[in-house]
């Protein structure tokens, strides 16, 4: 039997996902289950480690049933993840210890603000190009080993910790693998991005047995064959990726410099930094973009918090607009914000400005400003801020970026991509499969098997369906980014006058 098909398990915060892709990267079916979430505390996010894997095995069938395809013409799968989420569960038995320690949750801030005060964000910061952070699973370990009656278990290796990845082939792979890749590794907070392999002096920081740990393997690797009791195939498993990762590789962006966004709730924007380890200097974190034969390529890796949820406040909140593709329609009614600028520091501003008390500012107003100029001045607020961790990052890498690469839900707006190539002054391009995340983490798996001989090859799978060229006159595009800095500036003055 051909076997022209890959498939994506994408498992998600919200929802699981599978993609099915033909070789040539053709999306051709793609089925997704939700699944709910746990607030047991005010800032404490869990979920159900049951729920992550029935619903992920039900969007693999479904998915594949849809596309009407006998699972042997499948030539590998890929697990793609919702990266740093923490999992701890019995080695024999695979029950988990208890919930998923999710991203979002902020439990163990206070861990980190010890390590901070202990002298520890250097070293961290050196060896695994992160700033300490509740995020990381590292110190959602030490949480689970000092809050549960497990640690002499841990100590005896009957205890495994996974990421997302790690628990699902544990879990859906023949003979159980504890492993992991480099990319989900490198967001643990315990992984040494020089040596790629975890690293003894954080361990110790966090007092957590090497013995629960998985072993890091690359991104495209076969790890084992899918249980045959799921789809009724011994598929090979070949490739884990966290999201952001898979994303960055789905873009194609194989070349240092090259850059992807994602413009979702928030926006995630990587940029391949070459196979030299670097720290930024504007606060952007390094991180893996992927790990091929053994040979590690890094990312320098930024988040902008408000971009879609600003979209999303214009609707719910301020009433501006009734959907969020309105908003389009809404700010092209007039041809410029009139000197209005939105801040959307609503959480306070990351990378490069890196102020936690900044809070949203509006400037600029005249008697003759209305709804649409502040629709406009949101939707350009997002591409502002994009700029800003666009620019820290050619600045970081020093090479020569060519086209920003672009994904995810806020994406579709034409205005936004438009503007987002007048401020950065180079094309935007969004591809045709907007699926990037599922697409990239497929596109290794079937590098893995031997689909395809090189990356040369792989980045074929990629097609630019619409380019969006800088039109905007320089002198225009120098005074509306004047405008926005000292609107920045305003909104981290008021911050600082407290
Ligand atoms: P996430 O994965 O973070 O949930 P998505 O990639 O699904 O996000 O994108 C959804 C976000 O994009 C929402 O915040 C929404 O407000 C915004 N969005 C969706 N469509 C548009 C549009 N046409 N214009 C601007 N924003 C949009």
């Amino acid at each position: 039997m051909n076997k022209r098909y890959l498939v994506a398990l994408d498992q998600g915060t919200t929802s699981s996902r599978a993609v099915v892709f033909t070789r040539e990267g053709h999306l051709v079916a793609a089925s997704s289950m939700e699944f709910p979430q746990y607030y047991p505390k005010p800032g404490w996010v869990e979920h159900d480690p049951a729920d992550i894997l029935s619903t992920q095995i039900e969007a693999l069938r479904a998915a594949v049933r849809k596309a009407e395809i006998n699972p042997r013409e499948i030539a590998a799968i890929g697990i793609t993840n919702q990266r740093e989420t923490t999992l701890v569960w019995d080695r024999k038995t695979g029950v988990c210890v208890h919930r998923a320690i999710v991203w979002q949750c902020r439990r163990t801030a206070p861990i980190v603000d010890e390590l901070k005060e202990k002298g520890y964000g250097d070293m961290i910061r050196k060896k695994t190009g992160l700033i300490p952070d509740a995020y990381f699973s590292g110190t959602k370990i030490k949480w689970l080993l000092d809050n549960l009656p497990i640690r002499e278990r841990a100590e005896k290796g009957e205890l495994c910790f996974g990421t997302v990845d790690s628990f699902l082939a544990w879990h859906l792979v023949g003979g159980h693998p504890h492993v992991t890749d480099a990319t989900n590794a490198s967001r643990t907070m315990l992984f040494n991005l020089h040596t790629q392999e975890w690293d003894d002096e954080l361990l110790q920081m966090l007092d957590i047995p090497r013995a629960m740990l998985p072993k890091v393997v690359d991104s495209a690797e076969v790890i084992g064959v899918l249980r045959e009791d799921i789809i009724g195939e011994g598929i090979p498993v070949a490739a884990l990726a966290g999201d952001q990762h898979a994303a960055l590789f789905g873009q194609a962006c194989f070349e240092e410099g090259m850059v992807k966004n994602t413009y979702g709730t928030g926006c995630f924007m990587l940029m391949n930094a070459g196979d030299k380890f670097r720290l930024s200097e504007s606060g952007l974190l390094t991180t893996m973009a992927w790990r091929l034969n053994g040979k590690p390529t890094y990312a320098f890796e930024g988040s902008v918090f408000m971009a879609g949820a600003i979209i999303q406040w214009l609707r719910d909140e301020m009433k501006l607009i009734e959907h969020a593709s309105e908003s389009e329609a809404v700010a092209a009614s007039v041809s410029d914000t009139g000197g209005v600028y939105l801040v959307p520091a609503f959480t306070g501003l990351g990378a490069p400005y890196w102020n936690m008390y900044t809070r949203g500012t509006l400037v600029g107003m005249t008697r003759g400003t209305g709804r649409a100029h502040i629709v406009r001045a949101a939707l350009e607020a997002i591409a502002y801020q994009s700029r800003d961790l666009y620019e820290a990052m050619v600045k970081d890498c020093g090479v020569e970026c060519t086209g920003l690469r672009v994904d995810g839900g806020a994406s579709a707006n034409k205005l936004l991509m438009q503007f987002q190539s007048d401020m950065i002054g180079v094309p935007v391009l969004r591809p045709a499969v907007l699926e990037t995340t599922a697409l990239g983490v497929a596109l290794l798996a079937g590098l893995a098997v031997g689909m395809y001989y090189d990356l040369d090859a792989t980045s074929r799978g990629w097609r630019v369906a619409d380019s969006f060229e800088p039109q905007m006159e320089k002198e225009q595009q120098q005074k509306l980014l004047r405008g926005w800095e000292r609107a920045v500036k305003g909104a981290l003055y008021w911050a600082n006058e407290e």
